[in-house]
């Protein structure tokens, strides 16, 4: 363990995570936390265990991503809370894919919770708390100057191809994908990479095996839907035993 890179700087802190430089200018760490928030932090709180299992899940999502053929930061999980990933330069956009009505989609639009989306809705929202993250389209992101057209089009694409592969991975785990959020970053060269996490924090997992569905996310927490600990760790569990419990993977 001892050539592992070690924490720095702290770089950022977010809401559920701390990113540090080490001693490798291309590799940062990050620290995942038990922390929750919802509803742009109007909603505090904490679930125990979150962070070993959003660290852990992102792990094994993005080893398996990258297996498909889809470029990520992730390097290695090296602790229960903690990865090494590619140092990059994150955009300021969420990007959002939806195969079911939930959420905010919902609220705007007025569909019935649920409803399927075929072919797969991507959204852009731009990253901004005092905005509260507002929902953008490619013109206000050229407008902005958040990223260029071309980088809008391959962020489309990326992210249907991520949905696509997310499908799968989680179908494995007998888990519906509702909807899910991603974040890209440019290497110095201008390339972009997946990046952030994918967890139950940033996914809508249904098991839809009973009669009605049984939320398996952050759902619990944002609307009091059930026990999140419990849940969290139900996640975890399914994907260690859909692929594989090895700790350390590289
Ligand atoms: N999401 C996220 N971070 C955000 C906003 C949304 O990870 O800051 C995820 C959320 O968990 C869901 C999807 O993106 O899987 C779509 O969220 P939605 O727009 O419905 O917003 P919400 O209901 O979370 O307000």
């Amino acid at each position: 363990m001892s050539n592992l890179p070690t924490p720095q700087e702290l770089l950022y802190e977010g809401k559920a995570k701390r990113v540090y430089r080490t001693a490798d200018p291309q590799v940062y760490l990050c620290q995942y936390k038990d922390d929750a928030t919802a509803f742009n932090a109007q909603k505090r709180g904490s679930i125990a265990g979150k962070g070993e299992v959003n660290c852990t899940v992102s792990s094994r999502v993005f080893a398996y991503l990258a297996r498909q053929g889809i470029r990520n930061h992730f390097l290695a999980q090296t602790g229960p809370t903690e990865m090494q990933v590619r140092a990059l330069h994150i955009l300021p956009l969420e990007v959002v894919v939806r195969n079911r009505a939930a959420g905010s989609l919902c609220k705007r639009l007025g569909l019935e919770r649920g409803l399927p989306i075929e072919p797969p809705l991507v959204e852009f929202y731009y990253k901004n708390d005092a905005l509260g993250d507002p929902l953008v389209t490619p013109d206000h992101i050229r407008l902005l100057q958040l990223a260029t057209p071309e980088q809008v089009e391959v962020l489309g694409s990326l992210a249907l191809a991520v949905n696509t592969h997310l499908r799968d991975f989680w179908r494995r785990c007998r888990l519906e994908l509702v909807d899910f959020k991603l974040e890209f970053g440019l290497d110095e060269e201008g390339q972009i990479w997946l990046a952030d996490e994918i967890s139950p924090d940033t996914c809508r997992l249904w098991d839809l095996e009973g009669s009605e569905p049984r939320v398996l996310d952050k759902d619990l927490f944002r609307f009091d839907l059930g026990d999140p600990v419990a849940g969290y760790q139900e996640v975890l569990q399914r994907v260690l035993q859909a692929v594989g419990s090895q700790f350390l993977l590289s």
